[in-house]
């Protein structure tokens, strides 16, 4: 480790940047034309309608954050992260090689799996261990988390445009090998790279030491836990059986993994609020942090539409033929990474202008304006949908402009988000906590699939009246928010 006292920045860094770079470049390249091959009817793709294909989008995008959960668990007290991400990189590549198989739909619905269960196992782990590399905390690690996002961002911009071009051009399946070839070189950085540069970090965890008191609270938890699954049993299958659900379809299956996904973080915040041995301040805190969830998975199902109902009005109702060449319509998912790219460092500066002048807006309202510029960018799709119901196609700047506002909204939420997360959070709930940041991205994920099940070709003329539902929903929570931010300011008390 000694070569870092000499130099700004860690080499471990860029190791992970590097390796980061690759799986995002997986992760965005095959989710850029997911939804085009499940919708696909001509190409070999497999021809759903909309809905059951936007539904098993969500369901995939969603468990691949809830997967961090399990993934977190995992690195912290079996694998220590380093081994974590090394399980889930080649974890991610099976998935990806199985989906390059052009077989039937099992074999397709095992190779998303397989990526969500590695994703899970990496994703976490790999920004944990960005964070220990700077055990002083401060500016220094936020640089780092900033160099990061760009690794990030760049990952998914080379991803889009590779696999997004060789599946829409050539063959869907050629797509997702490139994918798999993406995370192939993400583990060959990080193998060389973690053995010379990541020595002492992320290392396999000393067996715990758990004392009776420890063993009698984690027996009374688990019994907690039983009966809390035991009572969602009872309850879907209420559902089901009142045909308020369907779930023998994929949209139901959406809607089911939607209800636990409610519950089970409306019982952890209430089981941490009554017996979690809080202080008032703490409980306070806590309190935020649910504002801020609610915020963040409204947030996440307007801003993950990117891949559904975005994805589809690029394909099917946007102008992208420019001088007799056409445009792969996954492309213009690559405006979210150049916006990053481009406005991450101006935003940055902008904060930091801010604070010297005293007016750096709180994080209330930075999570207000967040909202506020997503239900923005819907507005502009509304406008964008409104040409399209006249048959003709739209131009390409409706996207181009939504992605712009989404991605200042995307800057102004989520890099405090996650941090934020860690400092409100009583010292004891910390990893968990975290967790529950990314179960806000896995429900905005799925509630992203499940709204884009009315965008069939059939309902054209609805479009409009979808998207300005959007944008009436995450406004009219943003202004709430903008309301009321002093009162939760307070509730923090005294971290910004
Ligand atoms: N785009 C970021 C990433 O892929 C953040 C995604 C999220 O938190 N939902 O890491």
């Amino acid at each position: 480790m000694t070569e870092q006292i000499s130099q700004k920045h860690p080499r471990g860094l860029y190791v992970l940047f590097f390796a980061e770079m690759w799986e995002r470049f997986s992760y965005y390249g095959m989710r850029a034309i997911l939804l085009l091959f499940l919708l696909d009817k001509i190409r070999g793709g497999m021809g759903l309608q909309a809905s059951e294909g936007a539904a098993i989008y969500g369901l995939y995008t969603a468990s691949v954050y809830l997967l961090t959960l399990p993934g977190g668990w995992l690195a912290d007290n079996v694998f220590g992260q380093k081994k974590a991400i090394w399980y889930g990189g080649i974890v991610i590549m099976l998935g990806h090689i199985i989906l390059a198989i052009p077989g039937g739909t099992a074999i397709f619905f095992l190779g998303l799996a397989v990526v969500a269960m590695g994703t899970g196992l990496l994703k976490p782990n790999i920004s944990s261990i960005v964070g220990e590399l700077y055990p002083e905390g401060g500016a220094r690690r936020d640089a780092a988390f900033s160099i990061f996002y760009m690794g990030i961002n760049l990952g998914s911009v080379l991803g889009i445009t590779i696999v997004g071009y060789l599946g829409q051009k050539i063959n869907w399946h050629m797509g997702f090998g490139a994918a798999a070839v993406g995370m192939l070189l993400g583990l060959i950085v990080f193998r060389y790279g973690s053995n010379k540069y990541l020595r002492g970090y992320g290392e396999v965890p000393p067996a715990k030491v758990v004392t009776p008191e420890e063993a009698v609270k984690a027996g009374s938890e688990r019994k907690l836990g039983y009966g809390l699954v035991a009572l969602l049993v009872v309850f879907l299958a209420v559902l089901q059986l009142t045909n308020t659900i369907n779930m023998t379809t994929a949209q139901g299956l959406a809607q089911g993994a939607g209800v636990i996904i409610v519950t089970v973080s409306l019982f952890y915040f209430l089981f941490i609020l009554i017996a979690g041995g809080l202080t008032t301040v703490e409980k306070k805190r806590v309190g935020v942090l649910i504002v801020f969830f609610l915020a963040a998975a409204i947030f996440w199902s307007g801003f993950e539409q990117a891949g559904t109902s975005l994805q589809i009005f690029a394909e099917r109702y946007t102008e992208r033929t420019f001088g007799g060449w056409e445009m792969p319509s996954s492309w213009f998912q690559n405006f979210n990474g150049t916006f990053i790219l481009i406005f991450a460092p101006i935003m940055a500066s902008l904060w930091i202008f801010l604070s010297s002048k005293g007016i750096n807006p709180s994080t209330p309202v930075k999570f207000a304006l967040a909202l506020i510029l997503v239900g923005a960018g819907f507005f502009i799709m509304e406008m964008g949908a409104k040409v399209a119901v006249t048959g003709q196609l739209a131009s390409p700047l409706f996207l181009t402009f939504t992605y712009m506002i989404h991605t200042i909204g995307e800057l102004c939420l989520s890099p405090v988000g996650l941090s934020s997360y860690t400092k409100l959070a009583p010292k004891r709930y910390v990893s968990q906590l975290m967790g529950i940041w990314f179960v806000a991205a896995s429900l905005g994920n799925l509630i992203a699939g499940l709204f884009a099940g009315g965008f069939d070709e059939e309902n054209l003329e609805q479009m409009p009246g979808l998207f300005n539902q959007v944008t009436l929903f995450s406004i009219g929570f943003g202004l709430l928010l903008l309301i009321f931010w002093k009162p939760v300011k307070k509730w923090m008390g005294g971290i910004s």
